[in-house]
């Protein structure tokens, strides 16, 4: 990649356009005309994209916030979290799993995969970059990508083609609770929750029953904590595995023949038998069956891993929404006050892209997401492509990674016609 950059660092010297948009850029920073693609976000979503690039014989540039690739995995996640899917559902295009991986990756077998997955391809990001403005330039036909470094470096990066592969999970959410400065016990987002050692002994309340939530809670458990589960909506808790098989595959299978809706009664049929009607225990369940409802609004099914059988057995308690924190208390809807030593929130991530990107019509603004449903959200206009937001994980990545790549292949061969002598 440097090859690449500084091989057209020095054309550019002779080079109209590049010195015209040199003159253009803001004052102290540096410019550089990459020939192929950037991507930006050096998550699995980037590292497939730069991957199924290279093997088309398609060089890019990644720029990357963090210091590390995959930084959500490497930086953001607690201890005991495994691959929620089987392998061969988390593998990205062209490299498999390595035989020896169990069918749940730990957090740390699936980054030694993407570290030996970036090695394959020989893919270097540049570590340090955020990307704060990227805009089209029509009067050149150029995408202008804007990063700043560590230290407020200024770069510029000038390109045909604009992969946003800065994932769903760019943001954490945090809600605004009142008597949040009150409070005085520790209040951080599962982001920075890494084990449930630090809470040993302490009454913990676990805002959010999602995968996250759900598994925070079963950690705080194992590590003797006290933790309380905040379910203020309606959740399916599906068991990771059915007959064996986990349920993410045998849905997948059992879509290839029947209908989605008898899918989706099937499989509450099955998990009422094996995990019983978890609505008594204070977790009811949507309208909607758990497949029809990820496709509408992508509200992914809670795989259990443990959770309910705490639940069931008191040793996490459920509780309805907060009305307010008090000072080491939190006072619910339903007018009880508890005290708690410390609060977790495990109320998710928002994609950042509407921060930086300055296009409206392929991303919404609203939520960062591409306006096209799942599966035709990966490309927009002028060269711009979306991998990773399909809300359907490492399947979708890979996806989007495969048909970008094949996308860009065209318009770059086509392109290297005309830039060879005749
Ligand atoms: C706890 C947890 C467990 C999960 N488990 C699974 C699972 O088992 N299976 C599954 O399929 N999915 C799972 N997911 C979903 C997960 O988000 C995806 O699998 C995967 O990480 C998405 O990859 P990505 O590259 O799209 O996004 P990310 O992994 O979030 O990577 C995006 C990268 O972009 C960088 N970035 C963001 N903004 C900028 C900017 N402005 N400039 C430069 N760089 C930027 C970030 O630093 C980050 O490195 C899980 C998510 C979480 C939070």
């Amino acid at each position: 990649m440097e090859f690449c950059l500084r091989e057209i660092e020095g054309e550019q010297a002779h080079d109209p356009i590049f010195i015209d948009k040199k003159m253009n850029s803001p004052p102290s920073s540096r410019c550089l005309y990459v020939p192929g693609p950037v991507i930006v976000g050096s998550g699995p979503s980037g590292l497939a994209t730069a991957a199924c690039l290279k093997a088309k014989g398609v060089p890019s540039v990644i720029l990357e916030r963090s210091n590390c690739i995959a930084s959500l995995w490497q930086l953001k996640t607690y201890d005991r979290l495994r691959l929620h899917l089987p392998k061969k559902f988390c593998q990205l295009p062209l490299m498999a799993f390595p035989a020896d991986v169990p069918t749940y990756p730990t957090k740390q077998q699936f980054v030694d995969y993407l570290e030996a997955y970036a090695r394959r391809f020989d893919i270097e990001p540049r570590f340090g970059e955020t990307v704060s403005e990227a805009e089209y330039d029509g009067a050149l036909g150029f995408w202008r990508v804007r990063s700043v470094g560590p230290k407020g470096e200024l770069m510029e990066y000038v390109c045909r083609w604009l992969v946003v592969a800065t994932g769903e999970n760019a943001e954490t959410v945090t809600p605004e609770v009142e008597g949040m400065a009150e409070f005085g016990g520790e209040i951080k987002h599962t982001s920075s929750y890494k084990s449930g050692e630090e809470f040993t002994g302490k009454r913990v309340l676990v805002v959010g029953c999602g995968n996250s939530g759900m598994e925070v809670c079963l950690d705080l458990c194992n590590h003797n904590a006290k933790p309380s589960l905040v379910v203020r909506d309606t959740v399916y808790v599906l068991p990771q595995e059915m007959l064996g098989i986990s349920t993410f595959e045998l849905s997948m299978w059992l879509l290839k023949w029947l209908p989605l809706r008898l899918v989706d009664r099937l499989l509450l049929v099955m998990s009422r038998l094996m995990l019983g009607d978890t609505a008594r225990f204070g977790l009811p369940r949507p309208e909607l069956g758990p497949l029809e409802l990820k496709n509408l609004s992508g509200k992914t099914p809670v795989l259990d891993v443990g959770t309910l059988a705490k639940i069931k057995s008191g040793d996490i308690k459920v509780r309805p929404s907060i009305k307010c924190l008090k000072r080491h208390a939190v006072e619910f809807v339903d007018g009880k006050t508890e005290s708690f030593d410390a609060i977790i929130l495990a109320t998710g991530y928002k994609s950042n892209v509407p921060s930086w990107l300055k296009e409206k019509e392929m991303f919404s603004e609203k939520d960062g997401y591409p306006r096209r449903p799942f599966p035709d959200g990966w490309k927009g206009e002028r060269g711009l492509y979306a991998v990773g937001f399909t809300k359907r994980g490492l399947v979708g990545t890979s996806m989007d990674a495969t048909r970008i790549a094949c996308d860009i292949q065209r318009c770059w061969n086509d392109e290297a016609k005309h830039r060879l002598p005749q």
